[in-house]
């Protein structure tokens, strides 16, 4: 059983400021600290359950946050920017079973630190109808992959609002939301053990069930994508890709052939607006 873990920061047990997710500052060198040791508690977890290897994918900002010095020796660690499968690189080698580690919920909710893959940019994002956050994102990525999505970890709101798109996968709650910036956590030691045994029971499980996904990838299915952009100067620069097409001052929409095809315009894009930055 091969996994690939993909490690965000806003979910980590202990964040609640943005102060803490990004580089240059005291609280941040710690903040990923806890980031790197959930997901450690989640490679540990794994291989205590039967995998035979593990992947872990830094899928923070500039993707160098986990200090790999933390990390189990026996991951490997995907680090650093720009890659094609984003949060998700690593399924090229042949996972079968995805973990997401520290998630949050999507854009204009009421998650600690909720956003969609870029804040200054993304309003709101949509495939084929269905608002999705960067767990429906990159799940539907990791399906067409052949993956399956099994574990899962961030706040309250996170867990409550991805839980119908994955039925059957697991769900740690690391902490509960009042506010984008406020809550109640558990302590990192205690988001780490809750981690480190449900990724030891959803590996063991899906062995004993004989459920391993094929780690084939499925035919694409097309993705027609719905974004709302923070700004109408946003939509303007966007739409100078000519495959946009324009709905309203915010709206825009894009046909993509496949979800890789869709996530890798939503980076293309997320990278573009630091020209407005
Ligand atoms: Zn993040």
């Amino acid at each position: 059983m091969k996994v690939l873990i993909s490690a965000d920061i806003e979910g980590v047990a202990g964040v609640f400021h943005p102060e803490q997710t990004r580089a240059g500052n005291g609280e941040y060198e710690a903040a990923r600290r806890w980031m790197t040791l959930e997901a450690n508690a989640a490679i540990e977890g794994a291989f205590d359950g039967g995998a035979t290897e593990v992947w872990v994918n830094d899928s923070h900002g500039g993707f160098r946050n986990l200090l790999p010095d933390l990390l189990d020796a026996r991951a490997e660690v995907v680090l650093g920017k720009p890659r094609t499968l984003g949060m998700m690189a690593g399924l090229e080698y042949g996972a079968s079973l995805v973990f997401m580690i520290g998630y949050h919920a999507m854009s204009q909710t009421r998650g600690v630190l909720a956003h969609t893959i870029n804040s200054f940019a993304f309003a709101r994002v949509s495939f084929n109808g269905v608002e999705v956050g960067e767990a429906g994102v990159y799940g539907a990525l990791a399906e067409e992959y052949g993956a399956r999505v099994a574990l899962l970890s961030g706040d309250d709101v996170f867990a409550e609002e991805t839980a119908p798109r994955f039925p059957h996968a697991r769900f740690v709650v690391t902490k509960r939301a009042s506010g984008q910036t406020s809550g109640a956590t558990q302590s990192p030691a205690g988001a780490r053990e809750a981690i480190r045994s449900a990724a030891r029971e959803v590996v063991r499980q899906h062995i004993a069930g004989g459920h391993v996904p094929h780690a084939t990838r499925a035919e694409a299915k097309p993705v027609d994508c719905e974004l709302r952009v923070q700004t109408s100067a946003l939509a303007d620069l966007f739409c100078q890709w000519p495959t946009l097409t324009r709905v309203d001052a915010v709206t825009l929409r894009f046909g993509a052939a496949s979800a890789e095809h869709a996530v890798r315009m939503l980076n293309c894009l997320s990278a573009m607006s630091f020209m407005l930055r």
